[in-house]
């Protein structure tokens, strides 16, 4: 079976971990502290703050952006249902909108129609989906006009750039995950950046039960804090996060030439001024024909995946809050016709070569 991930381990995250073990420094220590300046500095903010994972890193980012009990939280509802989940941690509401049918992500156009119709939202919690950066400049421009408070969602897109410029250094907050699948790994493991010295300041307090520099708790905190094992992985994974990227977009790239031509399915989208880093390479085909192509995918020893099948608001723990369907009617189309293939650094060309035989034979069918 060629499978939808496989990380890549090798003799520098083995180095470091036995350094950790030597040390005793098992649960916070010096590779934290390493990891979150090198990770910062890759993607060009001032701060950085590892914790648990992504999930946390979301919950600690609308914090850190000042969500409180019922503020309006504007996000997309095609995206990880950790996203939305993290608004409802801080007990602030989300509101939904609707994606563009080319990228899959935020359509401004419908973010400004809902800035204009609702009143005060705090701020718009944005999704890089799949690796590939939002519309950076319509958004800043909205938010210029608007003045919510942005937050990225940049679980899927370490090293995504639009104009050159990294995801995660655009918002007032953004948080990543380092999930065994994603980009790179810690295994579990998140980091939140910002810009802001306050921001940092008390998302550190958040991380730690809420605890001061003066050994004060003077805030709801929380433990989120990443081990000194995870960060140490996480500092030899960075350094190859790079190569690993140019991998993901060259089998995307070959993806792309070998079906562009297919009839039957529709490759990514890249816009010009955007780099996708390929968390995820999907295609579109029709919802009537999805689950036969899968099934002839896996039988050809081909791993899938759908992300996401349902919009969040569809999910059944969301129901009992009363969204209607049809509120993101794109996000609800797509959901249904989407699938992702294998597109990491660890396949061979051979594995790539097999994937592109096996889904234009199924065209000749
Ligand atoms: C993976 C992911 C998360 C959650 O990260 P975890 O580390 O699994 O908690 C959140 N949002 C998106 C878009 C993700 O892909």
């Amino acid at each position: 079976m060629i499978k939808m991930a496989c990380p890549i381990i090798g003799d520098e995250e083995r180095l470091l971990i036995n350094s950790v073990l030597d040390s005793r420094m098992l649960a916070s220590g010096k590779y934290v502290l390493e990891f979150e300046k090198a990770f910062a500095k890759f993607s060009g903010t001032r701060f950085g703050i590892a914790n648990t994972n992504g999930t946390t890193s979301l919950h600690i980012a609308l914090l850190m952006a000042g969500v409180m009990p019922n503020d309006k939280v504007v996000t997309t509802p095609f995206s990880f249902i950790a996203t939305v989940n993290s608004i409802l941690f801080c007990q602030a509401k989300p509101v939904f909108v609707d994606i563009d049918p080319k990228t899959f992500n935020i359509n401004p156009i419908e973010l400004e129609k809902i800035l204009e119709k609702e009143k005060n939202v705090k701020a718009v919690l944005i999704v890089h989906l799949y690796g590939l950066p939002c519309d950076m400049g319509a958004i800043l421009e909205l938010k210029k006009k608007y003045k919510f408070r942005l937050i990225e969602d940049a679980c899927q897109a370490h090293g995504a750039e639009y104009k050159n410029k990294k995801v995660g250094s655009f918002g007032d907050v953004a948080a990543f995950s380092f999930y065994a699948t994603k980009n790179m790994t810690t295994g579990e493991g998140g980091i939140v950046l910002t810009n802001s010295s306050k921001a940092n300041k008390y998302g550190r307090q958040i991380i730690n039960h809420g605890r001061n520099n003066c050994s004060i708790h003077t805030i709801l905190g929380y433990n989120y804090r990443l081990t000194n094992f995870a960060a140490a992985i996480g500092i030899a994974q960075l350094r190859q996060l790079e190569n690993w990227i140019i991998k993901r977009i060259k089998n995307a790239a070959i993806y792309n030439e070998a079906f562009c031509n297919l009839s039957f399915l529709q490759v990514p989208f890249i816009p010009n001024n955007c780099k996708h880093v390929f968390h995820q390479y999907t295609i579109k085909i029709l919802a009537k024909n999805r689950k036969k192509f899968i099934m002839y995918l896996t039988k050809n020893g081909i791993e899938t995946g759908i992300y996401y099948n349902s919009v969040v608001y569809k999910q059944q723990f969301y129901k009992k809050f009363g969204y209607k369907f049809n509120t993101c009617k794109v996000a609800e189309n797509i959901s249904k016709k989407v699938i992702s293939i294998p597109v990491h650094p660890s396949l061979s060309m051979l594995d790539i070569e097999k994937i592109i035989d096996v889904i234009i034979k199924y065209n000749k069918k």
